[in-house]
């Protein structure tokens, strides 16, 4: 690729990696290590770069594909979502292309033509088509300028995205001994990082990790008691009008939760593998091009989806752990405006996870990793201290003890000596011959004189009633805990019946201290919802006044308009934080303009004009 000396940009500078950072992109500085990543590939080495979603992994390969000569071969395993990404590319003025199965023989000649011809800055291919035989043919013939290895994870097969095809992709480092390649993945944990390299023979690549935290993610979990509603209630107070994806774990939830949405107004649509592809594209295409879409999914929605204004993402189920959860949540904020991450759980979630891991066909070993993981996620749902501490020391990160940006945090939780009650729950436990679920159990401790309770003459032992100090949703709490602890093993055969472990006896004995969280009671979380609204408001709000906001409606509107005629998603036009900034300084000529992050010079040149008239019309 040829740079053209600018004629429009304002900046002009030496190096040009920075040069190609601001005309192409309308960016003023690299964040992070991404001027270290570029300058190692651009210099011929091998890398493996571990950066948080929405870090700016892309520019690491996108960049030096640009400044090398040859095209930038980038293996992406979501087909869907390469036209997406070729799309922004172009908007850009960077010369892109895929090939995938969705082209027809002659598309793809047309494709490899031109990237033999040196009229091609990007390609992106999908792993499974990239190992044939034929590819790599073509390939020997085509100068490449790198091989990015985009979800590097995928070839992780204890991860949670393990890929087949991803394996055979250690054939590019023999094949091509002298091409740099450069491996890219959110998924932060040590294992991964070795299996990352290994088995991609990555062994000579410099490893770039990036510090893990969002700060502007907003992390709240709360005890599951009507998760629907509690999902209603966060998204009116929160998110109206907000895009979102809201994950649940079986696909029958995906369709109820979904339709209920709508019923209350949202637009609300679903996403799982047993839909229908053409439903599932037509699904995904409306949550990247229309506004305030809220997706409904299992966990097979989101990976590779690179729209930046995602405003939440709820969980009305457990994740799988905490690398699944951090990755999942990841996909909120991308643009760096404020975000939520809101998760509910209960007892069930764990009753129902461990049955999952239990009942597998896998090896123990797999299973006994899957029950640390488990164990780690639950943690985290009950701790008392900040949670974003918790994660980041889960990704061997150090953090501070507070971040002033999750629920414990803005209301600090209470723990409660919960010894007595947790010996009157065990052994009520042991009484009842350790095959009741909690809420039988509950009962009994309540003194409740039920049908169940009469049935197996439950009213005569000896921790009947013994435990009326406590409301029922308290024992809930209780019970929960224990279980989340490991201080109660649940049947995961039958049906959910909890029996007493290794870990109870110490219990029992009063050897083992024991300390509980105080679950919020539901007056409670308003508070953070105040201050919350507050904050939003302050940083999101636009306009103060209607002539502004005038002028953020039009620039809105003209986005769409822009979005429609080349078929791409709006924020591929403009992003929102871009929009705002135009709104703000309400630009009068196209040098002003071009100061505006996120307006490179193709931009500048295709939609300049209309951004100005636009702003000289409303922005008085
Ligand atoms: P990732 O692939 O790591 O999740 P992306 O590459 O999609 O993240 O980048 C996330 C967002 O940040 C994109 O919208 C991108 O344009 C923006 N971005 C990346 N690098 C920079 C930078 N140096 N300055 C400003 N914005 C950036
Ligand atoms: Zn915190």
């Amino acid at each position: 690729m040829t740079i053209v000396t600018p004629s429009i940009s304002p900046h002009a500078d030496d190096e040009p990696a920075l040069a190609v950072l601001r005309r192409h992109f309308g960016y003023e500085a690299f964040r992070g290590f991404q001027r270290e990543v570029i300058g190692h590939v651009l210099a011929g080495g091998d890398a493996v770069v571990l950066m948080p979603t929405g870090g700016g992994k892309s520019l690491c390969y996108q960049i030096p594909s640009l400044l090398r000569p040859g095209v930038g071969v980038v293996v992406s395993p979501l087909i869907a979502l390469m036209q997406d990404q070729v799309g922004a590319l172009r908007q850009n003025g960077i010369r892109a292309a895929f090939v995938n199965s969705s082209l027809s023989g002659r598309e793809v000649w047309q494709v490899i033509n031109q990237a033999r011809a040196g009229a091609l800055d990007l390609l992106y291919m999908a792993p499974e088509r990239i190992v044939l035989d034929s590819s790599l043919t073509l390939l020997d013939d085509i100068p490449v300028a790198l091989f990015a290895i985009d979800e590097a994870h995928c070839v992780s097969q204890w991860g949670h995205d393990f890929r087949p095809d991803y394996l055979g992709l250690s054939v590019l480092a023999e094949r091509f001994p002298d091409v740099p390649r450069i491996a890219l993945t959110a998924t932060a944990d040590v294992p991964t990082r070795s299996e990352i390299v290994g088995r991609l023979r990555l062994e000579r690549a410099r490893m770039f990790v990036a510090g893990f935290d969002r700060p502007n993610i907003r992390y709240l979990v709360t005890p599951k008691e009507n998760p629907r509603q509690q999902l209603k209630r966060f998204l009116e107070s929160e998110h109206p009008g907000d895009a979102g994806i809201v994950y649940c774990l079986s696909r029958a939830k995906v369709e109820e939760t979904a339709a209920w949405l709508v019923q209350h107004g949202w637009k609300a649509l679903p996403y799982h593998a047993g839909l229908d592809s053409e439903v599932r594209r037509r699904n995904q295409q409306r949550f990247l091009f229309e506004d305030g879409v809220v997706v409904v999914a299992t966990i097979a929605f989101g990976m590779g989806i690179d729209k930046p204004d995602v405003r939440f993402v709820a969980h009305l189920d457990l994740p799988k752990s905490l690398e699944a959860y951090y990755q999942e949540t990841g996909r909120a904020g991308r643009d760096g405006l404020p975000a939520n991450a809101f998760l509910t759980y209960g007892m069930e979630d764990v009753v129902l996870l461990r049955r999952l891991i239990e009942s597998s066909e896998a090896e123990e070993r797999f299973k006994r990793l899957e029950m640390r993981k488990l164990d780690a996620l639950l943690g985290y749902c009950e701790t008392t201290s900040c949670r974003r501490q918790v994660l980041r020391n889960h990704f061997g990160e150090s953090a501070p003890t507070t971040c002033g940006n999750c629920d414990t945090c803005l209301s600090p939780v209470e723990s409660w000596d919960g010894l007595v009650a947790a010996q009157k729950a065990l052994s009520c436990v042991f009484r009842t011959g350790q095959k009741f679920g909690a809420v039988h159990l509950i009962d009994v401790l309540l003194g409740k004189q039920t049908e169940r309770v009469l049935k197996f003459g439950h009213q005569q032992i000896s921790t009947f009633g013994i435990g009326k100090e406590l409301s029922s949703g308290q024992w809930r709490s209780v019970f929960r805990q224990l279980v989340a602890g490991g201080f109660l093993s649940v049947d995961v055969e039958g049906h959910g019946g909890l029996h007493l472990n290794e870990n109870s006896r110490p219990v029992l004995r009063g050897e083992q201290p024991i300390l509980f969280r105080n679950d919020p009671i539901p007056g409670t979380a308003s508070r953070i919802k105040e201050r919350k609204t507050d904050k939003r408001q302050e940083r999101t709000r636009v306009a103060a006044t209607p002539a502004e906001s005038d002028l953020w409606e039009a620039l809105r509107a003209m986005r769409m308009e822009l979005a429609r005629e080349q078929n791409v998603p709006p924020y591929v036009i403009f992003h929102d934080a871009t929009l705002r900034e135009i709104a703000e300084v309400m630009p009068t000529t196209q040098e002003e303009l071009a100061e505006v992050h996120g307006v490179g010079s193709s931009k500048l040149k295709n939609y300049g004009e209309r951004v100005l008239q636009v702003v000289a019309a409303h922005g008085a």
